[in-house]
């Protein structure tokens, strides 16, 4: 299954489950000047979760451009860090709770996406006994699949009834996907929290009930909401039984062009591997950061962005290029002509339609 594919169907599920499928907000939030990139999904409805929102609906699902930085030196040596990356989620605003979102998260999952079963596991926050018997009771998950973990791992933001910041906040209940017992640890013992490569989280399912005041009371919230969040790269690497988000169908293009650029072979040394991941993620971000109007400058967004930019060119020196290469990157693209931006405007909602089946 392609990742358009995934995407897609995402939205369409949620359309049916009657949410309204809203446009991805810009990478330079529209609404929220203390942010420097949107990086979640929620960014855009902070004002709906406080009620203090006009949006006309109450359920809604979107797949919103994201950039984080926070991870940057992962980028590449990992399997799934990104600097930019396409986040599907979906929102209810003081309508639907806990019920309705574990089911058609599992029934998307498993009927949608035709997940096994026996491959997914979960989690519930240590206090949270209504997800767990929802999981338990309703979808039918063993007990030995349902893992209770604290506040660090199934709270958000994590660890937020100890440490804070204040404001809404609430349990979370992940969803992983397991890759077998020859990945990871290989311990008999491994579980979700363990922090080899075996568990993949795939889907976050944040409950916000709560909130937060000072020294840690914990109010709950007149209308309670729902923020999930499921990484389109990761999935579609989980769908497409790839060993990292590099190797799913919207990166490869990619790849190769860089193989064709560079002469090298991406599936020779490790370290070669790396570099091309680390390009090819910087590559999307500039372009998506300047087809947001981010120019690459000293300060503020254009610095990220310029920072991003001078570590892809670095790195493409190091895999021994001389000339100016960023603008070959996927500049032709041989399905269908059109550069790497019209290629990747996907998560606007716009297609390039010429190679999209
Ligand atoms: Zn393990």
């Amino acid at each position: 299954m392609k990742t358009n594919e995934i995407r897609n169907k995402f939205l369409k599920f949620f359309e049916r489950k009657s949410h309204v499928i809203w446009p991805s907000d810009s990478l330079v939030p529209q609404n929220d000047p203390t942010l420097l990139f949107t990086g979640a999904g929620m960014n855009q409805f902070k004002d709906m979760f406080l009620g203090k929102g006009n949006l006309e609906f109450k359920k809604a699902t979107t797949c919103q451009k994201c950039l984080r930085t926070g991870d940057i030196d992962n980028v590449g040596r990992t399997a799934s860090h990104h600097t930019f990356f396409e986040m599907l989620g979906n929102f209810s605003f003081g309508d639907y709770f806990k019920k309705e979102t574990i089911e058609w998260a599992w029934e998307f999952l498993v009927q949608e996406l035709k997940i096994p079963e026996d491959r997914l596991s979960v989690s519930v926050y240590n206090d949270d006994q209504e997800s767990y018997e929802i999981w338990e009771k309703y979808v039918g998950v063993p007990k030995a699949k349902i893992y209770r973990y604290g506040e660090k791992d199934n709270f958000w933001p994590a660890n937020a009834p100890l440490l804070g910041p204040n404001g809404p906040c609430g349990p979370c209940s992940e969803i992983f996907f397991d890759q077998g017992e020859r990945i990871g640890c290989g311990r008999k013992e491994c579980e979700p929290a363990c922090d080899c490569d075996r568990f993949v989280e795939i889907w976050n399912l944040v409950f916000t009930q709560y909130d937060r005041t000072e020294g840690g009371k914990l109010t709950p919230l007149p209308h309670k909401n729902v923020d999930t969040g499921m990484g389109l790269e990761r999935m579609a690497r989980v769908i497409q039984g790839v060993q990292t988000n590099f190797d799913i169908d919207i990166f490869s293009p990619i790849i190769k062009s860089l193989e064709e650029i560079t002469q090298v072979k991406y599936n020779g040394q490790i370290e070669h591997a790396i570099l091309m991941r680390r390009i090819a993620d910087h590559v999307k971000a500039c372009v998506f950061c300047i087809s947001d109007g981010v120019l690459p400058g000293n300060e503020g967004r254009g610095y990220v962005e310029r920072r991003l930019l001078r570590r892809a060119i670095r790195d493409g020196t190091q895999l021994g290029i001389k000339e100016c290469f960023f603008i070959q990157i996927g500049a032709d693209c041989k399905q269908c002509n059109a550069g790497i931006l019209s290629r990747y405007q996907a998560a606007s909602g716009k297609h390039c339609t010429d190679c999209e089946e």
